[in-house]
């Protein structure tokens, strides 16, 4: 079932709870109608219902992402809070798997959910105070493998250059640090004693929010100005190519191969760059958080 549609059951609920189905069938009460006259058809046509049904689904995964920490770490096995928050709501995840929520953050889903809250799965780590990256520059040999892990540009820095942490937008993700060839970064805590929610507030996960969709934006922007370059260049080839005069049947052979490998490559650009945004548009659509990639995917600690 695709996610962001929720469980037969939730439908249920959402459609119960909605008043839908007692106004349209309930047997004690023939609401239009004379005493002993049949039954009414249902008042809601089904289209209507399913309506409901759509819109209380993805309300369901928005309020559920919306009590998430934003701090896309993926230790929750997701490739972020949307994908994860979508998989509760579609009844193929539990609600204990954020760390970074910690214990009130389970309380919170179990809550919205209706359900039991759950001890924090120990496969998808521990609750423990947030901590901040913090890189020693002098190690630093700039090769920016940090910058393009970090979900919430919180590293400045550039090619060949020292990078630095803008400690007040990091979330403590962790995901800078494996990818460091040098092993320059640590997870410094800063939060005392204090883990989960006493650890963030609902202004920093908002802010981490903005700035993770802001990044995909920006990633997305700059993946259409890279492609837009390399098909003018390509259309330059080929214009260079076309202009060129063969001496034998032989160069002529040749050119045509090289035109026709041109040609092939910039139709398969174009495919790809439509493509691309067919698949932003689609995520587009009652999305406000990621959802590229929704299969679960393995995350260590
Ligand atoms: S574990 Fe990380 S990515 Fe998953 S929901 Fe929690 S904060 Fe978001
Ligand atoms: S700097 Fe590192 S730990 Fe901090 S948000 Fe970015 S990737 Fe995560
Ligand atoms: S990954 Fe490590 S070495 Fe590379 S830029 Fe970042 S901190 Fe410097």
């Amino acid at each position: 079932m695709p996610f962001g549609w929720g469980r037969p059951s939730h439908w249920f609920c959402a459609i119960a709870k909605s008043g839908i189905i007692r106004a349209a069938h309930s047997p004690q009460r023939p609401a239009r109608g004379f005493a002993g006259s049949p039954p009414s058809p249902p008042i809601f046509p089904l289209p209507a219902i399913l309506a409901v049904v759509v819109s209380s689904a993805h309300t369901l995964a928005d309020r559920l992402e919306a009590l998430l920490p934003q701090t896309q770490c993926t230790k929750c096995g997701f490739n972020g809070c949307r994908p994860y928050a979508e998989a509760m709501a579609g009844g193929e995840a539990a609600c204990n798997r954020c760390p970074p929520g910690g214990a009130e953050g389970i309380r919170r889903l179990s809550a919205a959910l209706g359900t039991e809250p759950l001890p924090l799965d120990a496969e998808r780590g521990v609750e423990q105070p947030r901590a901040v990256a913090r890189i020693d520059e002098s190690l630093c040999i700039g090769c920016t493998l940090c910058i393009q892990a970090c979900p919430v540009d919180a590293i400045a820095g550039a090619a060949k250059q020292m990078h630095t942490i803008i400690a007040d937008l990091c979330t403590g993700c962790d995901l800078c640090v494996p990818p460091c060839p040098v092993d320059c970064i640590d997870m410094v805590p800063v939060t005392g004693e204090r883990t989960g929610w006493a650890a963030w507030t609902q202004e920093q996960a908002d802010a981490a929010h903005a700035r993770y969709l802001a990044r995909k934006q920006r990633l997305v922007r700059e993946r259409e100005e890279n492609d837009a370059r390399l098909a003018a260049k390509a259309a330059a080839k080929l214009q260079a190519l076309q202009a060129e005069a063969a001496e034998s049947d032989a160069e002529r052979a040749a050119q045509e191969r090289k035109r026709a490998i041109i040609q092939a490559a910039i139709e398969r650009a174009r495919q790809k760059q439509q493509a691309a945004r067919s698949s932003t548009a689609a995520q587009d659509i009652g999305n406000t958080g990621d959802n590229n990639n929704d299969k679960p995917k393995q995350s260590g600690q």
